[in-house]
């Protein structure tokens, strides 16, 4: 995912950075309202991460002009302040969800990957890389022509990687994206699911999508 956070102490934004980037998301980082709104204008993001108290321009009033403006990318508010009318504020001025500081980053992470599911279900959701094509909103996938029927599991999978052609992705990365924390799953199932998917996506055609790339991970690709 393409992450901005919007965070004024700029220890802890470093350090959520690097955590974020070590699970293969690329993160922006903005310390004070108004240049958080100008990247956020500027840039396209698969979810913001916004801290309330911020100088310059605090987090609600953040929320509200980018959603003044037609700006949807899914907001998640950072909190200090533990109190229902905040949280109740931020939601009203178009925040999708909030987080009260202090926070685990397993539970930071939870909530992108919740706020960036919700955002799928909107109706510009066609992927595409090559002829491969996957509708988020109808849940369908072609090859060409082909109609390919996915499991849940292998669908979350193709649109993981999808979402970033031509990017390598660690085996971490997939397992943290398809399967979630909590679940008992290791490199062997992601490779596993991968060969389920190739059987059905790249197998009956001549140009292959999907890639190994040794001691990495996998990636997927068009040839040109
Ligand atoms: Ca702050």
């Amino acid at each position: 995912m393409r992450i901005l956070i919007v965070e004024d102490e700029r220890d802890m934004a470093q350090v959520l950075k690097a955590g974020l980037e070590e699970e293969n998301h690329l993160v922006s980082l903005a310390f004070d309202g108004v240049s958080g709104l100008e990247v956020a204008r500027a840039c396209d993001f698969d979810v913001i991460v916004l801290d309330v108290m911020l100088p310059k321009l605090d987090g609600f009033e953040v929320a509200r002009r980018l959603r003044a403006k037609g700006n949807r990318t899914p907001i998640l508010m950072l909190t200090a302040r533990d109190t229902v009318p905040d949280v109740v504020k931020g939601l009203d001025l178009g925040a999708d969800d909030y987080l009260t500081k202090p926070f685990s980053f397993a539970v930071l992470l939870a909530r992108l990957r919740a706020a960036s599911r919700r955002q799928d279900g909107q109706p510009t959701s066609l992927l595409r890389v090559a002829d491969l094509v996957l509708n988020r909103a109808t849940m369908q996938v072609f090859r060409g022509r082909r109609e390919i029927n996915l499991t849940a599991t292998e669908f979350r999978l193709l649109e993981f990687l999808m979402r970033r052609p031509g990017v390598v992705v660690s085996r971490n990365a997939i397992v943290e994206a398809v399967w979630g924390f909590d679940d008992e799953v290791n490199d062997n199932t992601v490779d596993a699911f991968i060969r389920l998917v190739r059987r059905k996506i790249d197998d009956p055609d001549e140009e292959k999508l999907i890639r190994t790339v040794r001691g990495i991970g996998y990636a997927l690709r068009a040839n040109q």
